[in-house]
């Protein structure tokens, strides 16, 4: 799926777990929030697809329980 900076609507260049915006050079990390409990989700990768792990929940959501946002990333 491709993204975009909310910013100036670039295309996002992957960078390891991060995005990063040639435009404005921002990074941006993709942050998920359970739809069912409203908790900061875990990302786990696992040959090459990603999944959403729920702490409160205490299991594996499916990308349609799962509200994503880009987040920058300040480091
Ligand atoms: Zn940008
Ligand atoms: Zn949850």
């Amino acid at each position: 799926m491709e993204k975009r900076c909310p910013v100036d609507q670039s295309e996002l260049q992957s960078q390891g777990k991060d995005w990063l915006c040639p435009t404005c050079a921002t990074r941006y990390r993709v942050q998920g929030r359970c739809l069912d409990c409203g908790a900061e989700m875990e990302r786990l990768q696992a040959c090459g697809a990603s999944n959403w792990f729920c702490p409160r929940c205490n299991e594996l959501k499916s990308r349609a329980r799962v509200e994503t946002q880009l987040v920058p990333v300040r480091e």
